[in-house]
């Protein structure tokens, strides 16, 4: 029986032992929690990586550079095994990186591209050039259905934080699809700025983009009205909407202009259902998360992970293998099929 017990025990050392070997620690750095996606990206990551046996490391910056580096230099100093991280300024790492790749500590960029450094492995993101292409469409479809008789339709185009390589690729995928119809003059931008030097909202801030849109009705539209905006993310729509509602678009008869965004935010698809914002972009970040995780699994084992990329994202210093997801599209018409049916929020949060 004694016997018997002391043999329990040693296989349970033995077992611990072996767990302990096993847990290896991811380092997750994650911009922001201001916005409901990064609280989601990280819970999901936490949650994969801990059922495929991993501890994590999850941290947030808050928006603020030189924390998101003290927090990644103190994740190298504890000695992960690996990094992933969403930038919030995509070209300050290079040195923290530098000390990852001399501590042999591998490097995924998470949903946003790290630039300008070679010391980066992976990269796992959506097709970003089709969430641009996506919101342009909506925004298109958008002025056909509200405003057929209005020629030319007269749009303002915001961009997302310059310092995110994602804002280009969205900028540049939204003009594809504008460009054509502002050259055969079906599309005016009131204001005449293009350009992401000039349309860039700086850390993708609501307040900011709210301030511009009262300076562009202020000085664009007092005689005219403007019929769409082409906005990159559901935090600027709102901040957006706000100034449009303050002179009143959305009341009497002053139509609201056709406003996209991206991330399906609660606050904004509530928003989508009370006919104020027109359309968003959904991005599972549970299946970003599982494409990480697999990655980070394959690069600890010393296997390939999975990529569908190996062209679009260069770096600067060099092209990172990526495995890009599919955006879908939301509006009024499709939010509970995308939305409820796949389970990413239950109807008793949007409605
Ligand atoms: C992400 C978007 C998000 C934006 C603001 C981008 O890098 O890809 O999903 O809306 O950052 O947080």
């Amino acid at each position: 029986m004694k016997l018997k017990s002391v043999a329990v025990a040693l296989a349970m050392c033995a077992s611990f032992v072996a767990y302990g070997a096993a847990a290896e620690t991811v380092g997750i750095s994650m911009p922001t929690k201001s916005s409901a996606r990064w609280i989601s990206d990280g819970d999901s990551m936490v949650k994969e990586f801990q059922a495929a046996g991993y501890e994590t490391d999850l941290q947030y910056a808050e928006d603020d550079i030189p924390n998101q580096l003290a927090q990644i230099e103190n994740m190298i100093t504890k000695g992960v095994d690996v990094l992933v991280i969403a930038a919030i300024d995509g070209t300050t790492l290079s040195n923290a990186l530098e000390n990852a790749a001399a501590a042999d500590i591998k490097v995924i960029a998470y949903d946003r591209l790290i630039r300008d450094s070679a010391n980066v492995d992976y990269y796992a993101t959506f097709d970003n050039f089709k969430v641009g292409v996506q919101q342009a469409t909506s925004v298109v479809d958008g002025l056909k259905a509200r405003f057929p008789d209005v020629k030319p339709w007269n749009v303002e185009l915001f961009g997302g934080s310059p310092d995110d390589n994602n804002a280009y690729f969205f900028y540049d995928g939204a003009m594809s699809v504008l460009q054509p119809l502002i050259d055969d003059g079906s599309i005016v931008i009131g204001s005449g700025q293009t350009g992401m030097d000039k349309v860039g909202t700086l850390r993708w801030d609501g307040a900011v983009a709210q301030a511009r849109m009262d300076n562009l009705l202020s000085a664009n539209y007092t005689e005219k009205h403007v019929n769409g905006v082409l906005s990159p993310y559901d935090g600027l729509s709102i901040g957006i909407l706000s100034s449009l509602k303050g002179v009143g678009y959305g009341s009497g008869d002053l139509l609201m202009p056709i406003v996209s965004g991206q991330d399906a935010e609660v606050q904004s698809v509530k928003s989508i259902l009370a006919g104020e914002q027109y359309s968003t972009v959904f991005k599972d970040t549970r299946e970003l998360a599982k494409v990480t995780v697999g990655m980070v699994d394959a690069v600890l084992k010393g296997t390939e992970p999975q990529i569908n990329d190996t062209t679009t994202y260069n770096n600067g210093v060099k092209v990172v293998p990526s495995y890009l997801l599919e955006p879908v599209s939301v509006d009024a018409s499709n939010w509970e099929a995308v939305l409820i049916g796949s389970g990413y929020y239950t109807k008793d949060q949007i409605q």
